[in-house]
């Protein structure tokens, strides 16, 4: 299957007809290919966007909101051959594919398709000077997505729908490794009508593509989700250049138990929040803490039940782990194991490559279970974006509180307890974007969303998207 760019409206190669092979992680085979685009596309891609911004930035909100409804509902009328891409692209077990990341993405355009008609600009009037006040917030013109592998679709349409809701036109890249769904939208965006140029998707390796997007003088806003090393590398080249940043990066999250917890709500959820799409979501619980007196009891059914979880081929329905989105991904992995064991963590299970039978070259791991002495051990520290967690015990709410808060990262936390006030009292203060208490991943778009500390810079979400997508300014008129 050939993947194309899509600039101004149309399929194209890129430029120098260059290519780049696209892996099914399944099998370990290329399936197909997709333009290794450089800084000759990306330019192409911001003379569409640039000639399309003054029509779409006037173009009403009620019309703007209609074709992102429009958009919504084609991804929701072709959600399965979505889906089936998004998993074959990714790895991840078809159902997931189904049930969140496809829907997600439909939701992302319908969200800010509404949210773009609510969004309003305020006005004061200054007492005692006979002076009125109101603040437009415009568009900001052309803007850059940058988005990850891990929830491909997902991640790449919270950017865009914003951008494009707020009056912007789009230079974007999709992941290299997972570009197959970001392809299929371009598809999409012309069926629903959007005016060409709106937006550009660019394929390419983040090195050149993705590089020339943040390099371009005149994409003056970038919103990146990704590793925090490219966070830094982004944010050294947009600083000079007074780009807007918004950054979404690692994390290396904290799941806090308690034993007063509702314990088969929280053992089920922490299994999802462990192991979901192969662990590979910024937002997974990797350091587990438990309080002493459940300890053992936990350690026990947690192992009991990931030993149970399904791995197998990402097309089977009864799926619950599959492959890992590339051989490097699973090599990182590997190392992380080798040296969770040189730093003395007791492997409780998992911890080895697995064997899908029909598809040997398939990147699949086990899901794993470590158990660690302290939380500044290697595998408590660095991210390792995959299946594994760290199991320790805690004893007392201060101890627990700095061992979560000990970390470069602050993306998300979640908490299990029945106590109202500690969970308050924890909450405020954890140094993270966000905290889930009795739950995981349960989003409310309208909510901020986004990290502190070595997680990232500025929330998206909501009004929040909305805000970074556009710029304030404040007119002052003398009566
Ligand atoms: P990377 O940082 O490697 O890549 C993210 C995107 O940036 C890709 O499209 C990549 O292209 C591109 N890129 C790489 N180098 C450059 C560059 N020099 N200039 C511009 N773009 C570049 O992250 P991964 O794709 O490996 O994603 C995993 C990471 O994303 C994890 O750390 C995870 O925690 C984080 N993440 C954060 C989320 C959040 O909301 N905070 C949500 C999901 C993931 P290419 O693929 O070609 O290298």
């Amino acid at each position: 299957m050939e993947i194309q760019n899509f600039i101004n409206g149309q399929f194209l190669p890129s430029v120098s007809n260059k290519w780049l092979d696209n892996y099914n992680p399944a099998n370990g085979e290329v399936y197909g290919k997709l333009p290794n685009s450089t800084k000759a596309d990306v330019d192409n891609a911001y003379i569409a966007a640039k000639s399309a911004f003054p029509t779409w930035s006037q173009t009403t909100l009620e019309e703007r909101s209609r074709i992102l409804i429009k958009i919504s509902e084609l991804l929701e009328t072709h959600l399965q051959r979505f889906a089936e891409a998004e998993s074959i692209d990714n790895g991840k077990p078809i159902n997931l594919a189904q049930t969140v990341d496809i829907p997600r993405a439909a939701s992302n355009f319908r969200f800010f398709a509404n949210a773009i008609t609510q969004y309003s600009s305020e006005s004061h009037e200054s007492v005692g000077h006979q002076a009125i006040n109101y603040t437009l917030r415009q568009p900001i013109g052309v803007v850059g997505c940058i988005s990850p592998w891990n929830l491909p679709l997902y991640l790449f349409t919270w950017k865009i729908a914003p951008a494009i809701a707020a009056g912007n036109c789009v230079v974007a890249k999709p992941s290299e490794i997972t570009p197959m769904t970001a392809y299929l939208l371009g598809e999409i965006c012309k069926e629903a009508g959007l005016p060409k140029g709106v937006l550009n998707i660019v394929h390419g390796l983040g090195k050149t593509t993705g590089q020339a997007i943040i390099e371009h003088p005149d994409i003056e806003a970038i919103s990146f989700t990704g590793g925090t090393t490219t966070g830094a590398h982004i944010a050294k080249i947009a600083a000079p250049m007074f780009k807007k940043l918004s950054l979404e990066l690692g994390g290396k999250n904290p799941n806090i138990i308690f034993d007063d917890c509702d314990y088969n709500d929280m053992l089920e959820t922490t299994i999802r929040s462990s192991f979901a799409n192969q662990g590979q979501i910024c937002l997974c619980g990797s350091r587990i803490f438990i309080e002493s007196s459940i300890y053992e009891k936990f350690k026990k059914d947690f192992v009991e039940k990931t030993k149970q979880l399904k791995i197998g081929h990402p097309s089977k329905s009864d799926t619950q782990i599959g492959a890992l989105v590339s051989k490097s991904q699973l090599e990182k992995i590997k190392n992380y194991i080798t040296i969770a064991k040189e730093e003395n963590g007791v492997v409780l299970c998992g911890g080895n490559e697995f064997t899908v039978e029909n598809f040997e070259n398939g990147y699949y791991f086990e899901p794993t279970i470590i158990e660690v002495k302290t939380n500044t051990c290697t595998i408590n520290q660095e991210e390792v974006f995959g299946p594994v967690v760290s199991i320790m015990p805690f004893n007392t709410e201060d101890e627990v509180l700095q061992m979560a808060n000990t970390t470069k990262y602050g993306l998300s936390a979640t908490l299990w307890t029945n106590n109202l006030k500690r969970s308050i009292r924890i909450s405020n203060q954890l140094q993270v974007g966000l905290v889930w208490v009795n739950t995981w991943m349960l989003r409310d778009l309208r909510t901020p969303f986004g990290g502190t500390k070595a997680s990232g810079l500025g929330r998206e979400g909501g009004f929040e998207a909305l805000r970074f997508f556009t710029e304030a300014k404040n007119i002052c008129i003398k009566y």
